[in-house]
Order: C-alpha cells, then structure tokens, then sequence
C-alpha cells in the first residue's frame, strides 16, 4: 500500500502544497523583510522436501479441484432468486450509512484498548453488565502467541529464542461445542446472539480457526449505482459467493470475516465429491443444514452453526446471499467518488481492502496467508466499464425486477491470492494503452484527464518498469494484464490491488505545467506499486507484523526502479536525504517500535493500520539497501530470484527471506560474513534504534552504543546494553578498504589507528550503507576538517552530506561539542555540491533562532559567515537557473537542497538571490498558468481586495491542490484586520468547512499572524473550542508559545490558557509550556555558542 499516512513519508497533499509554495513564501519573505534590513519471511514447522515441488502440486490439486467446483456448483441447488435484489430485511436498528462505518476510524492503541474491545462485545448483553476484563482473557492479550494457520499452508515462527516471549502453536482453547446449542427446528438464519458461552469459544479469538480453508471464490457483486439516478442509487450493493472450502478437521461451526453485511440466505452444500461416477457422470451434492446464522460484530465474524459435522479432507461450497453498503465517505471496502468530468455530475464506485476491509464487501477469510483463486463478476449499468484483477472474459445482459436492463461483466480466475488484494471498478473512464511484452498496460481516468492526455507519462513509465522487475528479479509477472487506476480522492495515495493498481489522481496523472516534483512523485508512485506486484502480491507476508517485507522492499524498489529508469532523478544522497535522514533523526533505542515486530493477533484494524508507519517504509528500505550494500548486488539479488523462486504464490514470514539469502551466500566464497545473515538483520529489524559507531583514531578502537536524544538522557539504562552486528564499509586516505565488521560492543582495527600525518585519515559508513551514524575521536573529527579544508572531492557528496548530518546530530544531542561540527564549516568556500550546502544551512540558519529568540546578534554573524562562503556554489547553480529554470526543476536531485538553500540564502540577504527572484518572478508575471505561484505576494502586498479575489476563486475552485494554494496564500496578508477576518470566516462560516484547523494553523506560523491567532483566541474561545474541538488545543499552545523563554511567559501564557482549560488540564499545560520553555533556553544557549564560535572564526 502507497499509504504513508502516519510516517508522512509519501508527500501528502498539503506538504505537495507547502513545496509549491515555498518559493512564493520565499519571495514574501525577500519582499518583507528586504524591507527591514534590505536583506531571506523457511518452513521450519512442516519442512518441505522440496518446499517448490510442493506448492506446485498444492496449485495443481487446486486447479484441478476448482474445475470439479466450478461444475458442481452450476449444478447445486440456484439460491440467487433471480435477479431480485437482495433486501434490507433484518437489520431495522442499522444505524445511517455514515455513522455505519464509524467503528472503522475509531482509535485504539495499546493493551488497554485490546482487552476493551474483548469486553465489549460480542455480545451487548456482555458489555453492558462487565466492566472488567474475564480474568480468561489475560493470557491472549499481548503474551501468548499463536502461529496456528491453515495446515494447507507451511508455517515458521517469526521469532527467535531471545524474543523470551512464550510461543503457542495451539489454538487457546478447544472450540467445543456448547450444550446450549441445541439445533432448533426449522430455524435457519437469525441474527439474535446465542445465549453466553465461554469466553474460549472462536469467535472470541482474534484469529480464525484452522477447520476449513478457503480454495475459491465465486464471487459476483451488484452496486445499484446508476448514472440517471445517482443519488438514489449509489448506496448499496448486493452480493453472492460461492465459496469452496476444505475442512482440515472436523466442526459444525464455519466462522467467516464479515463486515456489516446482511445476509438474505445461506447454504453449505457438500461434501464435494471426489471425481466422477464410473458413468462419467458428476456426482451428486449432499447439502449440509445450516442451523443458525449470526454475526460476532465487535469481531468482525459472521458464524454458521450446522446441523452436520463437517468431515475432514471434504470439501464444501458455502453460498450466500448478502448485500452491503457502499461507503460514502471513508474510502474503505466499497466506495464511491463524487466528481465532474465533461461538464457532468459523475459517480464511481471502486474497492479499497488493505488491510482488513474484504470483509466488508463479502464473507471472507480475510487473512493474508489464508489465500484461494477468485473468479470475479461485476453487474453494473451498460454505461459503466466494468474493472477487476483479471481481464474479462464475458459480458451478459440481465433484467432487473423493475425492468432496467444492467451489463453482467465476468473475469478470468484469478491465480492464488490473498483477499487484500482483491480489486473492482464501475465508472465512467477511458483509458490509454500499450502492450508490455505481449501483455497489454491500460491507465484509466477521467474522459477529461485521457483527453488532455495526463495519463501519458504513466503509461510510458508503467510497462517499462513491469519488464524491469521480471529481469532483475528472474520472475515473471503472472497476470495477463495491468490495469493502473486514478481516483478524484482516494485517501490511500496508492493501492498495489494484483492486476489494478489504485491511485490518488495526484500521484498518477501529470497536468500541463504541473508543479515539477510531480513527475518524480509519479514515477517513484508507480514503481512502488509495481514493485509490491512481487512483493506483497505473487510472496504475501503471513501475518501483518512482518508487513514490512512488503512495504521496505517497495520502497527500496521505487528508488532504485527510478535510477534505472531516469538515472538523474537518484543518487545515493537523494536516498540518504529523502529516506534515511527522515528516520534515523527520531529512532531510538528507547522506541518501542521495530521494522518487524513479533507476532500479534490485532483485534482492531487499527492496530494494523498503525503498522503502516515510516519504521516499515523509510527503515525498512534502509534494511534492505544496508544488505544489498554488504552482500553486493549480485548476491543480494540472486538471494532475492531464490525468495521468490521458492515462495510464489506463498506467504513468508522474515526468516524465510533470511534463508535464502543465506543460501546464496553458503554456496560462494567471495563475501564472507561474521554470522549468519539471520543473526545479523534480526539485530536490525528486532531492535528498536540504531548504533552510534565511535572510532579512535589513535588507537583503531571501535565502540558501539545505542543513540539516544539528548531529552532522552534520564531513561536510557534499560536499554543501553543493545547491540548490533554492524557492517562498516570505510576508507582510508581515499583507499576503499574491505568491509569492517564490529559484533560485540567494543572491537580494535589496527588498521583503523591513524599517525600524526595530516595525509592520513580514515572515513567510516562509506555512502551512508549501514544505518547508523559515526562519531570519531579529537583527533578524528579535525583530520577530516583539515581533510576538507585541503581537498574536499577526497570524499564522496554522500559521506560529505552525512558527515554534517552526523556532526550536527551527535552535537545536538550532546556527544560531541557543537564546535566541532561547526569546524567542519570553514572549507565550505570550496563546496560546490547543493546538497552539501542544504545540510549545513538546515542546521545553523533556522529563523525562529532570531524571531523568536530575540538573538538579532546572530543574524549579521551567519550572514557574513556564510555568504562569503556561498560565492562559488551559488555562482554554480544561479547561471544555471537563469540558463534553464526548467532543466533545475526536473532534476530530483538538485531541486528539494536547492530550494532550501535558495530560501535561506535569500532570508540571509544575498543581494544576487534577492535580484533572481525577482527575475523569475517577473517571468512568472507573463505566464497565465503560474498565476497561483505568485498569490502569496499578490495577498502580502495588497490589500483585502487581493484577498477578496483570492476568496472568490477559492469558492469556485475544485482542484484540491488549488484549494490548499489558495489556503495558504490567504494567509499571507501582513494586516492584522484582514487575518482576524480570516479566521473569523474560518470559525463561524461554512467557507473552509473540514479546513478550519488548517487556517489556524497557516494564520499562527507567521510572525504577525501569531499575535493574531493569540487575540482571537481570547474574545472567541468558546465557539473555537466547539468549532475545533479541545484536540487542537495542544497545537494552538504550540503555535502561540513558540518562542517563549521565561518564566513570566510561561506565567502569562498559563493564565492566557488556563481560563480556556479545566483543572485537571492546567497541569498539562504547565508542563507543555515549561518544556517549550526548556527547550527555548536550550536553543539559546545554543545560538550564543554559535554566535561565540562565529565571531572567532569569521576570517578562517
Ligand atoms: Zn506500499
């Protein structure tokens, strides 16, 4: 899944919004403040002879079976009356359809919330008379782990004997039948609770049982949607499955995921049987009675109590007829999009299922490793295109009750899957196509958007990137066809569906004189997706916790798929800037959040969703780029054409990857490793944070510990005995030396110690490989300053970029001195690389040093420091920009350092910066189509009548990304009235309705904007409170106490606050405000070692 949400990773649509703008706030600023100072996953349990062989014969059994399936369920007994559509008959007290799904977003974290939901349900008449967790409970919670899975499908325990943890293969308790559950007469589906059982009964457990396993799917789905009658009709959709399982050991009960469906009949008819009758003739199907139908809504399960006992190895087809309903605002199970497109109101209806909302759209064993084949049909109105995994096979006309004709779309049968990935589409699209190797790439979108041919980037990139894949990873894709989708809002950024890719329009579809990153969004967008077409959909983790055996290999992929297919847009600072910086800044060893976490039966989805989080993405990628870099590539992907060679079609859980690459590295000689692979990357994706590796140069000792942030310094004892078994590729005086490795936390390299000579020094982690940073001794630190000084190309972009990165880390958490890393600074005269300079001036030029501060003193330091250290650097990039702005803005690599950079060497007053902006703004003048670039300072400028203009456009605008411009730039104005009326719009009108936080937020980030945020708070704080809820009220202090420095501040602000707060909360606050005062003061200090530092080597 593209979904970065949480991590923030993939550029959500403000920050896309904030990048935009960022030069317009940059010529604000030139303008303002040029005014004041004319200055800017092996199969341990069940081993497998031959583990290929194996499944081979698994999918051939299946194969063979879904054919006999397939024909025996055309022959059972018709349960879909017609074409009568399923009705809402049972469920009178559903709640209305937005409320329905609220359950979906509530929030839970930790083990509180865990036992809450157990207590809760299933049963109502259980949650309203306990309120304590059954003391049964406890040992499920979070200890015990079950890796009990269908037996169809090889297990191995994530875990390993350090886990400590106590590991249960076993399912928690017997599931035996109560003696309460008399059949009933004649009693067939019913939706009332049976009468209290113990709390070992299946349902209760979070984890399906392993009696049946799913072989196929024979699905069809009815959305009543019709274009003549949208509103109508788009609300619900019907459905009916055949699914056909196999009983792995004897039950009466089926449990199956179900999500607020209502179930309109049900049968379970079998045992299938086994081959022909000596006549050739199909056997007859026996049909086992289903007793009961009810659903275990707080565990999402519907459960069906049968007459019979199900045999083992038999297998069965249970039927359903069902309806659901399509959701209007989350974009999770069924949804729909709301759009124009030709000067039409428009609808479509599409599927989001990652992580668990199958469920939601039909019964299911809605479980990663619980996969089947799925043959599709979709029945929609003739107008619509009808998309799914497969391609079609067959189209069919049937007639409605009510006479209306409707299109009936049947799909080929899918290979083995998981339910996750299950995908369809009715709209209203046209599509651009090519043909990859025989298998024909289609892009879907708006009949506007395909006219205007803003799908056509994606279709070049799309097919190549699919070829790509199959060479380097030996394995071909094995569907038929690929299908990429683009929605008007998906919330998803992208969704990796086998066979249909979903996407946000934003990271698909490329507009005219679209903002330059866009391109690169789409490409890597695009290549993550594709990649996950591997890993995730033809090898699928087996359980959630190892999600990011998907998701880091994706987003290593996006990055290197990228390289080979624009080799500017990537280099190893690019990964280093854009990926690895981003977490290691806030991993420590005091988190308790690891790339793969131990096994865990989530209750809610939210638990899973909270998996998907920049510890999976951003550190998962460096997992991986870390072992290809010590592997090698050749062995790296040689390990990784076995992996999938092996697991096709399977689930794997991390030692299964492990395995393989051990295997490759066991049959050569060339790489020789200090333990196996297993014991080196368990160190890494077990563990929270990472090492600090300190080298002495004088004697060629290494010591490892873990990083902690300086705020962290009280509480690091628990966790300070971590180690790691630590790759260290170095150089010495320029001579790449064979890979290092310390395992224990203190090593001694003889070949590390340096003499006095200033031609000898050493450089560790070589192109930021391994994900850890370095500190060096006295005498380490100055030979690379003087190193620098002297010839600053001996080293590497990358190893000068993470230098500073590392210096000015370890400086601001206390293990170096700040002057040291400031050292590093003096031969910045001769650095000419953008990205380089980026780092630095995101460390030392930070605005809030000198507005919030009150430390002006500062300012004319920096300025003079670092301008005149600027000269070649920006002689460099200020030609090229004035040569072709264009070839600056599509490459990758020098745009983000470029605009920061840009933007701080303005805010410093380089007269030259001040002069291009006003150059290329001028530019922008004459060119309609970057109007919205130049708003900002429109509304800085002028007057209400600009922001008025603004206003009007906003309303009419339906471009999201125009809207967040518009947003942003409205807060502009440097008239206290204006904003004031900003945010009284924003309060007490519909205008920015779902975008009021935002207008607080944006109006509080500007030096005038705070003040007047902080007196609109004090005349309407009752109708902010209710408008905005007491949630944003943390964010509110952190806007208005940002640069606070003393206790009467904080004083002032605690009064200011307090009357807006309850008791209980003062202290809360109190505390907010003291640490943001703590903090201020630490900052301070800081600065006046700079401002200290700088006067004394201002010349050097
Ligand atoms: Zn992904």
């Amino acid at each position: 899944m593209g979904v970065r949400s949480n991590s923030g990773f993939y550029l959500s649509r403000k920050l896309v919004t904030f990048m935009v703008i960022l030069l317009s706030a940059l010529l604000l600023t030139v303008a303002v403040l040029g005014s004041f100072y004319a200055r800017c996953g092996h199969t341990s349990p069940q081993q497998w002879e031959n583990p290929g062989a194996a499944r081979l014969v698994q999918q051939q059994q299946i194969q063979k079976e879904k054919h006999v399936v397939q024909n025996s369920v055309t022959r059972a007994p018709e349960t879909w009356t017609g074409t009568k559509r399923p009705i809402w008959s049972w469920d009178n007290s559903r709640p209305p359809t937005t409320r329905f799904w609220n359950h979906l977003s509530q929030s839970t974290s930790g083990p509180l919330d865990h036992w809450r939901l157990f207590t809760s349900g299933p049963w109502g008449h259980i949650s309203s008379s306990t309120s304590e967790p059954p003391s049964t409970l406890e040992p499920w919670d979070d200890l015990t782990l079950s890796t009990s899975e269908p037996q169809d499908y090889p297990t191995s325990s994530t875990l390993d004997s350090r886990d400590n943890l106590t590991l249960s293969t076993s399912e928690p308790q017997d599931h035996t039948t109560p003696s309460t559950l008399e059949p009933r007469d004649n009693l067939t589906l019913s939706t009332s609770q049976p009468q209290l059982y113990p709390i070992s009964e299946p349902w209760n457990y979070p984890r399906l049982p392993s009696d049946l396993v799913p072989l196929h799917y024979d699905l069809e789905l009815w959305p009543s949607l019709r274009p003549d009658r949208i509103e109508k009709s788009k609300e619900f959709f019907s459905g009916r499955l055949n699914l056909t399982v196999r009983c792995i050991s004897p039950t009466s009960r089926v449990l199956l995921h179900s999500l607020r469906l209502s179930y309109e009949s049900v049968k379970v008819l079998g045992p299938l049987p086994d081959g022909l009758r000596e006549d050739g003739e199909q056997r007859p199907v026996g049909q086992v009675a289903v007793n009961r139908l009810w659903e275990v809504q707080e565990m999402e399960y519907v459960v069906l109590e049968l007459m019979e006992t199900l045999e083992p190895g038999r297998r069965y087809v249970l039927q359903f007829n069902y309806s659901g309903l399509v959701n209007q605002e989350d974009k999770a199970g069924l949804f729909i999009n709301l759009y124009y497109d030709q000067k039409k109101y428009r609808a479509l209806i599409a599927s989001q299922m990652e992580p668990t909302y199958a469920r939601a759209v039909f019964p299911s064993f809605d479980e990663p490793a619980m996969k089947a084949t799925f043959s599709i049909t979709l029945v929609h109105h003739p107008v619509y295109a009808a998309i799914s995994n497969m391609p079609v096979i067959g189209k069919s006309e049937r007639e409605d009750t009510d006479g209306s004709k409707w299109t009936v779309t049947s799909f080929e049968t899918t290979p083995l899957m998981s339910t996750y990935l299950t995908a369809f589409a009715v709209c209203d699209y046209n599509f651009v196509n090519r043909t990859e190797r025989g298998k024909e790439v289609r892009i879907w979108a708006q009949k506007d958007a395909i006219a205007n041919g803003y799908a056509d980037y994606a279709l070049t990139i799309a097919g190549p990137i699919f070829s790509l894949l199959e060479d380097l990873l030996n394995s071909s894709y094995p569907l038929p066809k690929m299908e990429l989708i683009g929605f008007p809002m998906f919330d998803h950024q992208a969704m990796e569906n086998w066979g249909l890719i979903m996407f946000d329009d934003f990271m698909l579809l490329q507009k005219k004189n679209d903002y330059p990153e866009r391109k690169n969004i789409i490409l890597s967008t695009v290549a993550h997706e594709i990649a996950h077409q591997w890993f995730g959909n033809i090898v699928t983790m087996k359980w959630w916790n190892d999600i990011w055996l998907n998701e880091g290999f994706a987003s290593y992929f996006e990055l290197e798929l990228s390289k080979r297919l624009d080799p500017q847009i990537m280099k190893d600072q690019f990964f280093y800037d854009n990926y690895m910086t981003h977490v290691l800044s806030e991993d420590t060893a005091l988190h308790l959040r690891t790339v793969s976490t131990v096994v865990k039966n989530y209750t809610h989805i939210n638990e899973i969703k909270a998996l998907f989080d920049k510890y999976v993405y951003l550190k998962g990628a460096c997992m991986v780029r870390m072992l290809s870099k010590f592997l090698g590539e050749n062995l790296f992907i040689s390990g990784l054409q076995s992996y999938f060679k092996t697991f096709a079609f399977s689930n794997t859980v991390q030692d299964d990857l492990w395995n393989q690459f051990q295997m490759v590295v066991d049959n050569q000689s060339e790489v020789v490793l200090p333990a196996s692979i297993k014991s080196i990357m368990d160190g890494w994706t077990h563990q929270s944070g990472y090492p600090i590796i300190t080298l002495d140069v004088s004697t060629g000792k290494i010591t490892q510990e873990p990083f902690y942030l300086a705020e962290d310094t009280n509480q690091k004892t628990s966790t300070y005995n971590k180690i790691w078994t630590v790759p260290i590729h170095w150089t010495k005086n320029g001579i790449v030396q064979p890979v290092a490795w310390i395992e224990n936390s203190s090593k001694v390299f003889p070949e590390m110690q340096l003499s006095d000579s200033e031609h000898d020094w050493v450089v560790l982690n070589l192109n930021a490989s391994g994900y850890y940073r370095v500190n060096y001794d006295q005498l380490g630190w100055k030979k690379l300053s003087l190193l620098l000084q002297k010839d600053p190309k001996a080293i590497t972009t990358t190893d000068r970029l993470k230098l500073f990165d590392d210096a000015f880390m370890l400086s601001w958490n206390n293990y170096i001195e700040l002057e040291t890393a400031l050292e590093l600074t003096k031969y910045l005269a001769k650095e000419d690389d953008i990205s380089v300079w980026s780092t630095v001036l995101k460390n030392l030029v930070i605005k809030e040093f000198v507005f919030d501060m009150d430390n002006y003193d500062i300012y004319p330091l920096l300025k003079n420091y670092l301008l005149k250290r600027f000269t070649l650097v920006w002689n460099i990039y200020s030609s090229r920009i004035r040569e072709n702005i264009s070839a600056i803005n599509n490459d990758n690599t020098i745009l983000q350092p470029l605009k920061i950079a840009f933007e701080r060497i303005c805010w410093l007053g380089l007269e030259d910066c001040l002069q291009l902006s006003k150059e290329i703004f001028k530019e922008w003048m004459n060119h309609s189509d970057s109007i919205k670039d130049i708003m900002c300072f429109g509304v800085a400028m002028g007057s209400d009548k600009e922001w008025d203009f603004l206003l009007s456009v906003y309303e009419k605008s339906t471009d999201i990304e125009e809207r967040f411009s518009l947003l942003y730039a409205m807060s502009c104005s440097k008239e206290p009235w204006i904003l004031h009326r900003y945010l009284k719009y924003a309060l007490s009108t519909s205008l920015f309705t779902d975008d009021e936080k935002y207008v607080f937020q944006i109006v509080g980030l500007s030096e005038i904007g705070r003040f007047v945020v902080k007196d609109f708070l004090i005349k309407n704080w009752q109708p902010v409170k209710e408008r905005l809820g007491l949630d944003f009220f943390s964010t509110l202090v952190n806007i208005i106490a940002r640069g606070i420095s003393t206790d009467a501040e904080v004083q002032e602000l605690q009064q200011f606050f307090g009357n807006m707060q309850e008791d209980i909360e003062r202290t809360a606050l109190f505390n907010q405000l003291e640490r943001r005062k703590n903090k201020n003061l630490e900052k301070a200090k800081r600065i006046s070692r700079i401002a200290n530092w700088l006067k004394e080597n201002m010349n050097d």
